[in-house]
C-alpha cells in the first residue's frame, strides 16, 4: 500500500528547473498549461501537447512573452493516435533535444458521471484510452529519452475517485485507479535510486473545464485555480526529489 503524502507548500528557487527538457501531456488547458508556464518560468524547456493547435499556441505565446525558453508544440489526439504518430513524436524531441528529464502526463476526459450498469461502452472505451492506454504508449515511446537523462521523473496525475471509488465515476475512476497502479509498477521496474523515478500526483478540485463539467453547480471561485495545485509537480520534477519513487501525492 502506498502511503498518500500532502504536499501544498513546496518552495521553489529560480532557476529550480533551469536546462531540463519536460514533455507535459493535457499543456493546452487547465492544469497542464500552467504546469508549462510555471516550468519554462523556473528554467525549463518544456514540449507540450495538446489536441488544440490553438490552445497549444496561446500558452506557447505566453511563455515566450514571459521570457522562457522557446518551447516545442506537438498536437496529438489520444483517442485516435497509433504507432506513426508515437514515432513522429520520438524523431522530433529526438532531434531537437536528444533526451528528456521529464514525462508528466496532465492530458485527460471525463467521460459520462453514470452508473456502471448503465455504462456507455464507447464512453468506457474512450476513457480508458485517453486516461490510461494513451499515457502507457507514451511513457513506453518516450522511455530510450528518458533513459538518456541523469535525473528524469515520470508523473501521472491521478483523482481522489482513483484512491477511493465513488458511485457515477464510472470509467474516469477506473482508469485513475489503474492509473496509480500502473505508476507504482514503473516505480518498481525502475527501482529506487535509479535515474528515473516515477511517482503520481493527485491535483483535487480544481478550477478547470473538466470540474466544470463534472459540477456545474459549484462556484468555481471557491476551488484552487491550476497555479495552486502545482507544488508536488514542481517537486518532483526538480533535483529536489531525486530519490523519491513509487510514491502518491496530494496537491490539496
Ligand atoms: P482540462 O479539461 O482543463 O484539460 C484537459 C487537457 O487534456 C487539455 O489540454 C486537453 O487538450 C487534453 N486532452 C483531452 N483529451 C485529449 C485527447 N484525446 N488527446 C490529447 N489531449 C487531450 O482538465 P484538467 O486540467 O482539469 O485535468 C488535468 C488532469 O488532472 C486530468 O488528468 C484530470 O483527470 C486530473 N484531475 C483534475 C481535477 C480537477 O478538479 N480539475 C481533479 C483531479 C484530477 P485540448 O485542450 O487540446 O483539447
Amino acid at each position: 500500500m502506498t502511503n498518500i503524502e500532502k504536499l501544498t507548500d513546496y518552495e521553489t528557487r529560480a532557476g529550480l528547473l533551469d536546462g531540463r527538457v519536460i514533455l507535459i501531456t493535457g499543456a493546452s488547458a487547465g492544469i497542464g498549461a500552467a504546469l508549462a508556464r510555471r516550468s519554462a518560468s523556473l528554467g525549463a524547456t518544456v514540449v507540450m501537447l495538446g489536441r488544440s493547435v490553438q490552445r497549444l499556441e496561446t500558452v506557447y505565446d505566453e511563455i515566450e512573452q514571459a521570457g522562457g525558453p522557446r518551447p516545442g508544440i506537438f498536437v496529438i489526439d489520444f483517442l485516435t493516435a497509433g504507432g506513426p504518430q508515437y514515432d513522429q513524436l520520438f524523431e522530433a524531441v529526438n532531434d531537437a533535444y536528444d533526451h528528456l528529464d521529464g514525462l508528466v502526463h496532465c492530458a485527460g476526459i471525463l467521460g459520462d458521471r453514470s452508473p456502471i450498469e448503465q455504462h456507455d461502452i464507447s464512453v468506457w472505451h474512450q476513457v480508458m484510452q485517453v486516461n490510461l492506454t494513451a499515457p502507457f504508449i507514451l511513457t513506453q515511446a518516450m522511455f530510450p529519452l528518458l533513459r538518456r537523462s541523469g535525473d528524469a521523473s515520470v508523473i501521472f496525475t491521478s483523482s481522489g475517485v482513483g484512491r477511493q471509488g465513488r458511485a457515477f465515476w464510472g470509467a474516469y475512476a477506473v482508469s485513475k485507479f489503474a492509473t496509480e497502479g500502473m505508476s507504482q509498477v514503473l516505480a518498481s521496474e525502475v527501482g529506487d535510486g535509479s535515474p528515473i523515478r516515477c511517482n503520481a500526483v493527485n491535483p483535487g478540485a480544481t478550477r478547470t473545464a473538466m470540474r466544470r463539467a463534472a459540477f456545474p453547480g459549484e462556484d468555481p471561485e471557491e476551488l484552487k485555480t491550476p497555479d495552486q495545485v502545482l507544488s508536488p509537480y514542481l517537486y518532483l520534477l526538480g533535483p529536489d526529489s531525486r530519490t523519491v519513487n513509487g510514491r502518491s501525492f496530494d496537491a490539496q
